[in-house]
């Protein structure tokens, strides 16, 4: 028979699965001896009986009359006795905590009967209209505002603000009221039997697990939706005695800077929930010193017992009843990314956990809020609306509506916010030259919020409030409120807020750590100093990043690289070097197109020695030519357009009109499925060996000037060993022949991207060919699930991780189950083939926490990001690192 119910002294800590948070932590406390009222708590698993098949499973009735009747004999008093009562409180409380999510019923157990036995007197009935006004309110859903528009017509008739002035004789008539109010919503008497209370309470807490509130919050929090809330049976401790009572909320050290020390509130003749509803006026803890001096004492004892026993901050609650503390809950505290690393060092300081401990005490997503700069929290600046915080930060600027002015503006000096619908590649320079992106249109993983958070640059997105008027160069805001271009506003990527003018930003202290102005005076920067020093001992994975220039490698360098894992050549065809596209796909002859390339390759050739020096001594990872040729080229409507109007006019249009013809030719209904990478390489002949002749000339060039160029040559969207191998042997003779005509011996590697599911289950076969595997986890997360990034956010996203499909987007968080099945197989049988075979990971993946976790259980041997996340990929390997070597986690 299963058991649905415990005593406090019954459980422990580590039953947060059964017992829920609050009831877990309330066991472990009576245990510890501390002063804790007794009670019971029913579990999770009663729950979601209850919640599964709409009524109690069978036996739990009985049990909890068992536990009640040991209460009341142990208690000395019955439930809602007219001669003395016992009240008890019924507290939801789930495995993870939902702060005022869900309900909590005080003083149950009073009647018209037992408020005499109660008493009788100003506090008995306080006690009774507070029931009526919770029970109403929460299990059956009497508007709240109710009850508290009688409370203040009375204190107005009795011309007071404070509750504290009304006598028994007014709150009993409030008690009068409350039921009148109950009666008119209910059309039922407020129940006078105290078992009927509780059991309808129970049932309560029980389903406000499905309130709407509560599954928004679980939504936002990740928390599983299927765990079910225990519910707790507390008996009564009274902070509303009179002024030798109270009741307060305390952290064992401060959960905004970790700062040790005294924090918390304090509330004289009160009830639990008056301290967070703020009704009166609290006094900070430090003064109960002066209120209660022992119970002051006893709480502090309290205090550094849980943090030793709890080896971590705590934060509390507790009620003082005529003199005597008594503690009601207790868990580790929530706390800001700064406390966390500034709390745990100090931790490891005071001899309660090592360095391994302290790792997982942070994570790599605090350290990436803590690396943006941020708005002053206490801005006044006048709001426009809000969209998605895509991308964390806080910028400020002029409002363009096109990438060319966004790039314009910027080189003459001006700061500047890119505004669009949504963005596209075709947008990337203006991104690139804009503090940050706001769009009206896309989710956490549309184009602008991807590339944002690629390149650490501040996003809004979404934000559909406000119309976005690109044509006449403005944003309309609710309110009628217009933004003309060149206005100034600031977006926050970390809450979503868009404002209008300036709004003052503070640097982050460890964003200038990590550039190298190492502040050790700042607590925070110690601690940070202190755990990445750690982690990188820590660590077995690689951290290199992605950058495509000598400025990002530089940087990345800088941030703790061990080398560049993906080097996009791409963006060096774009700009003015577009027209050296143009012509090579619009070249008639093989000696035209020669021409072509000859002229791109300094070009190249300079791009990679800059890179290279950068990079020195560290391995840069080039990938040859990606995307789809039309990329390169105009846009087919814009061009149909210049032919049409040419034509009626009569002018000449002959170049045109060849361009839009192999526009069309090289039209793909699915580009991303179409001509690209290896594809390209071998239909467009001397493309790639004139990209590999550029890297191997620029070798060559660092060798002879004393540097140590080790340049990784990389083949994109290889799905069959067949094109690795072409590919392989024109470029191996292109080396040779390089390092004939400069006589510099060029120890280049040549492997491949895994990034088609094909390429993955024939890894063995491809590892013969290839001295390095890299694994593009964007395309592969793509092709293993058959949808195309750039559209599935509009189409389904959302409706996806509303139904729960998926916990989190797969191109946030790699797909273990599937495409991380793919990447074991490629790594196992790669390495089964070529056991020097060298791994890693290159697809956005590389800087997620969760990723880097699974990448580094499956034996990768580095992983890639943007250079704003290598910090986060050091962190997150040490952890993953120290975690497999079986430290303890919270
Ligand atoms: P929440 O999870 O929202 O904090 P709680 O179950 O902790 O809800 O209870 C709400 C308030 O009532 C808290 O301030 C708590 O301390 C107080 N409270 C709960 N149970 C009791 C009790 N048995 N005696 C006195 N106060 C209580
Ligand atoms: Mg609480
Ligand atoms: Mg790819």
């Amino acid at each position: 028979m299963t058991k649905f119910v415990y005593d406090f002294a019954e459980g422990n800590k580590d039953l947060k699965d059964l017992l829920g948070g609050k009831g877990a932590n309330l066991a472990e406390m009576t245990n510890l001896g501390l002063p804790v009222p007794p009670g019971f708590t029913i579990t999770t698993e009663a729950c979601r009986a209850y919640l599964d098949t709409g009524s109690e499973p069978p036996g739990l009735q009985r049990e909890i009359g068992e536990h009640l009747a040991a209460l009341e004999e142990k208690m000395g008093k019955r439930l809602g006795d007219p001669d003395g009562p016992l009240l008890v409180s019924v507290r939801s409380g789930a495995k993870f905590s939902m702060p005022g999510m869900m309900d909590t019923v005080l003083n149950i157990g009073l009647t018209d009967a037992s408020v005499v036995g109660l008493g009788d007197d100003r506090f008995a009935w306080d006690s009774y209209r507070r029931l009526i006004q919770m029970f109403g309110k929460t299990v059956r859903g009497v508007p709240g505002e109710e009850f508290e528009h009688a409370l203040e017509d009375l204190k107005h008739v009795r011309s007071t603000e404070n509750d504290l002035d009304l006598d028994a004789a007014d709150l009993r008539k409030l008690v009068g009221t409350f039921k009148g109010i109950y009666k008119s919503h209910t059309g039922e008497d407020f129940p006078q039997d105290p078992r009927e209370q509780l059991a309808a309470a129970i049932h309560a807490v029980f389903d406000s697990w499905n309130s709407e509130r509560a599954i928004l919050y679980r939504r936002q929090e990740r928390i599983p939706a299927d765990l079910g809330t225990a519910v707790n049976i507390c008996s009564m401790v009274f902070g509303n005695l009179g002024s030798d009572s109270g009741t307060g909320v305390a952290f064992t050290r401060d959960p905004g800077s970790g700062v040790r020390g005294v924090y918390g509130d304090y509330l004289v003749n009160a009830q639990g929930e008056d301290v967070v509803a703020g009704i009166r006026n609290t006094v900070p803890l430090q003064e109960l010193a002066h209120i209660d001096k022992s119970s002051y004492d006893e709480l502090m004892d309290i205090m550094s017992t849980l943090e030793r026993h709890y080896r971590d901050l705590c934060d509390i609650e507790f009620t003082i009843e005529r003199g005597k503390l008594w503690m009601l809950q207790t868990r580790v505290g929530k706390r800001t990314a700064a406390a966390a690393f500034v709390i745990a060092t100090q931790l490891v300081d005071e001899g309660m956990i090592d360095l391994d401990e302290a790792l997982h005490r942070v994570s790599g997503g605090q350290l990436a809020q803590l690396m943006f700069p941020r708005f002053d929290a206490e801005t006044k600046a006048e709001k426009l609306g809000r969209g998605m915080n895509a991308s964390p930060g806080a910028a400020v600027g002029k409002a363009v509506f096109d990438s060319y002015t966004a790039v314009k503006w910027s080189r003459s000096g001006e700061k500047v916010i890119l505004v669009r619908r949504e963005t596209n590649p075709d947008d990337l320079n203006g991104m690139i030259a804009a503090e940050g992106i706001l769009t009206s249109r896309g989710g956490k993983t549309s184009h602008a919020a991807v590339v944002a958070r690629g390149m650490g640059k501040t996003c809004v997105c979404g934000a559909e409030e406000l119309d976005v008027d690109t044509k006449r160069r403005r944003l309309l805001a609710p309110g009628g409120i217009v933004i003309e271009e060149g206005d100034v506003i600031s977006i926050d990527g970390s809450t979503g807020q868009v404002y209008r003018g300036s709004v003052p930003v503070v640097p982050s202290p460890v964003a200038e750590y990590f550039e190298g102005h190492t502040d050790l005076s700042d607590d925070l920067v110690r601690a940070v100093d202190r755990l990445m020093r750690h982690a990188d001992t820590t660590r077995r994975l690689g951290v290199r990043a992605n950058a495509d220039t000598p400025e990002d490698a530089a940087r990345a360098r800088r941030y703790g690289a061990q080398g560049i894992g993906l080097c996009r050549t791409e963006h060096m065809f774009l700009g003015d070097r577009r027209q050296h596209v143009e012509r090579l796909i619009l070249a008639d002859s093989d000696a035209e197109r020669e021409e072509v390339l000859a002229g791109l390759l300094p070009l190249q050739r300079e791009d990679f020695i800059g890179i290279f020096e950068a990079m020195d001594g560290l391995p840069v990872t080039v990938r040859l030519l990606d995307p789809p040729l039309h990329e390169f080229l105009p846009d087919i409507t814009e061009l149909s357009v210049r032919v049409a109007l040419a034509e009626a006019r009569g002018e000449k249009h002959e170049n045109d009109l060849r361009l839009l013809q192999a526009v069309h030719k090289l039209h793909e209904q699915n580009p991303m499925l179409g001509l690209r990478g290896v594809r390209l390489g071998l239909v467009i002949p001397g493309l790639f060996t004139m990209q590999v002749r550029a890297i191997a000339e620029a070798a060559a060039a660092r060798i002879s000037a004393g540097g140590d160029p080790r340049a990784e040559i990389m083949i994109p969207l290889v799905g069959a060993v067949q094109e690795l191998e072409a590919v392989r042997s024109d470029a191996e003779t292109v080396l040779a022949q390089v390092a004939d005509e400069t006589g510099v011996v060029i120890n280049a590697l040549i492997g491949t991207m895994i990034e088609l599911p094909r390429a993955a289950l024939t890894a063995g076969q491809i590892a013969e060919a290839a001295q390095f595997f890299s694994f593009g986890t964007n395309d592969l997360t793509q092709t293993t699930w058959g949808f195309s990034r750039d559209d599935v956010e509009a189409a389904f996203f959302s409706a996806y991780l509303e139904k729960g499909i998926f916990g989190v987007s797969p191109f946030e968080t790699l797909d273990r189950d599937g495409v991380g099945r793919l990447v074991r197989i490629a790594a196992e049988e790669g390495r089964k083939a070529r056991p020097d075979l060298k791994l890693g990971v290159c697809g956005e993946h590389g800087g997620d926490p969760d990723s880097v976790h699974f990448f580094h259980e499956v034996g990768l041997d580095y992983v890639s990001c943007s250079p704003f996340r290598v910090p986060v990929a050091r962190l997150e390997a040490g952890r993953a690192a120290s975690e497999a070597a079986g430290s303890d986690s919270r």
